[in-house]
């Protein structure tokens, strides 16, 4: 439709290029109409603006909650105008067409964001302007509807040349408008459920916002971006990234990983994860983080390679020096000095993350999985195992140093794709096995893991004698479990609940292992 654009309402919170936008309107021959604030910006810039309330014959009322909620703005906006009936009610109602609708609304989560009360975050939810962007996007064919100043130009190239907007330029600001007017009632949706401690929206159309479009995907014919919740737990979604290039859809995903695994353990330890493809390669514990990081380096440095490291406390420079000598993607840290950022400037590349804090491994959340058709959401796995919740099965009890391998292992296996496996030892994994469809095989895995590791660090038997061995689920037959004692594990910790858990203990009590059930279980697909 060819509707030259004669009338414009301007209604904006937001006031920023508004009054050089205004004035090549004006300038164009356009009439405007404002409400309050926004005529008063205009008027003070010289301009020539009609107030809404004239036209409505109405003031604006209750605190600006009533300023174009009237028939003679809707009406405006809503009219076909080649339609009789429509143009007849017009005529009989004093209805003047509006082509150009001009909105920014409330600012909502400007208003949240900078901790506004209940009763300040409700007064700034918007009824008015997103009714006239709803309208004039419904109205697409006849009303051209403005909610990103970045199409100030655009729209005013096309009124300067000839008048109208074109039909293709009315459809996509149409549709930016109603996804401009989903993100804001997704935004209050959200907050309002967080004031009722609703943690688990069955709407998932409310639970996140675009952040970020990716270079690509998970694989670069893949197409890829990033959404937020909103959440602020310390983690990639709100971390500051310090240097390096941009982080790439699977950076994200690792380092998500590796964070999330790094938060288990507090920030009481110095405490070092290294993580490939959202799988720990090395976790451990040290007296100071360099220790850690080497304990953890040690358990597999040929997988470490370009891999991502996260540490649950301030990287130093000494650390970072370490880091820097192994190809490193990412590194996450709640906090680095000086010495450290010095330390990585050379690296260009790599990308360092400062996370402010950790995140807490109890804390609720959601876990989205995708599947052809549709998504699961589940709550996230914010289960912690503690040591009073162990079950001894078998004769012989753990000492206590097993006792605390068997928390650490158990918690490095949560975060494991399933099967998991893993063998630990004063504070550090020596051997994980990720990701195989049988247990047995993840087991072997991890023991032929510790052998290399061995091997690699010159040690003269398997990393894994003396160890412990944690299982991310039970064992459903005594094979992998006697795979672990082969390999040198002494002690066992697993979830327990399977139909053979009597044929497990016997033969954990045969080989001379302690074992405990935790009577929880970490899968993770
Ligand atoms: P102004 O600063 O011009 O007084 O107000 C502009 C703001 O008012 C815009 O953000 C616009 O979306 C909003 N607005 C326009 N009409 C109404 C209405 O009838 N009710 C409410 N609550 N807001 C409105």
């Amino acid at each position: 439709d060819k509707t030259p654009v004669r009338r414009a309402l301007i209604s904006v919170s937001d006031k920023t290029g508004i009054v050089d936008f205004a004035k090549r309107l004006a300038g164009a021959g356009v009439d405007l109409i404002s409400t309050g604030g926004t005529a008063k910006a205009l008027r003070e810039a010289g301009l020539a603006v009609s107030d809404v309330s004239d036209i409505t014959e109405f003031p604006e009322m209750m605190d600006g909650r009533i300023k174009t909620l009237h028939p003679r703005v809707h009406g405006g906006l809503l009219a076909l105008r080649d339609d009789e009936g429509h143009l007849k009610s017009m005529t009989d109602h004093g209805i003047d067409g509006i082509e150009l609708l001009v909105v920014n609304l409330y600012p909502f989560e400007e208003t949240v964001a900078k901790g506004g009360d209940f009763a300040e975050c409700i007064e700034n939810i918007d009824i008015g302007g997103p009714a006239m962007i709803r309208a004039a996007a419904k109205n697409h064919r006849f009303v051209g509807v403005v909610t990103d100043p970045a199409d100030y130009e655009t729209v005013l190239g096309e009124i300067e040349s000839g008048g109208a907007l074109k039909d293709e330029t009315k459809q996509r600001l149409a549709m930016k408008a109603f996804s401009k007017t989903a993100a804001y009632d997704s935004a209050i949706s959200r907050w309002f459920a967080g004031q009722l401690d609703e943690t688990f929206p069955k709407d998932f159309s409310m639970a996140g916002r675009l952040d970020d479009v990716l270079r690509y995907g998970e694989n670069p014919h893949q197409e890829a971006a990033f959404y937020k919740t909103g959440d602020k737990r310390p983690g990639v979604a709100t971390a500051r990234q310090v240097q390096g290039k941009d982080l790439s859809y699977n950076n994200l995903n690792d380092t998500d990983a590796a964070y999330e695994l790094i938060g288990e353990f507090g920030a009481e330890k110095p405490a070092v994860a290294i993580i490939k493809h959202a799988n720990p390669c090395g976790v451990a514990i040290g007296a100071d983080m360099l220790d850690a990081y080497l304990a953890a380096l040690r358990c597999d440095p040929v997988s470490a390679f370009g891999g991502i490291v996260a540490l649950n406390q301030k990287l130093t420079g000494a650390v970072a020096e370490k880091i820097i000598e192994t190809f490193t993607e990412v590194v996450i840290a709640p906090d680095a000095d000086d010495a450290a950022i010095a330390a990585f400037a050379a690296k260009k590349n790599l990308r360092l993350l400062i996370a402010g804090g950790l995140p807490a491994p109890d804390a609720p959340g959601l876990v989205v999985k995708p599947l052809a058709g549709g998504f699961l959401v589940q709550s996230r796995d914010s289960k912690v195992v503690t040591q009073d919740e162990l079950k001894v099965v078998t004769k012989r009890a753990p000492t206590a140093r097993e006792f605390s391998d068997m928390l650490f292992a158990f918690k490095v296996a949560k975060h494991v794709k399933s099967n998991a496996i893993v063998y630990a030892k004063d504070g550090a994994t020596v051997g994980i096995g990720a990701g195989q469809m049988s247990r047995l095989d993840s087991s072997r895995i991890a023991a032929r893991k510790a052998g290399d590791a061995a091997k690699a660090s010159g040690a003269s038997e398997s990393l894994a004698k003396g160890s412990v061995v944690a299982s991310d689920a039970f064992f459903p037959f005594a094979d992998g479990l006697l795979a672990a004692a082969e390999a040198g594990a002494t002690a066992v910790i697993q979830p327990g609940g399977s139909m053979r858990d009597d044929d497990v203990i016997k033969a954990a009590d045969d080989a001379g292992l302690a074992m405990v059930f935790t009577g929880a279980r970490h899968f993770r697909h």
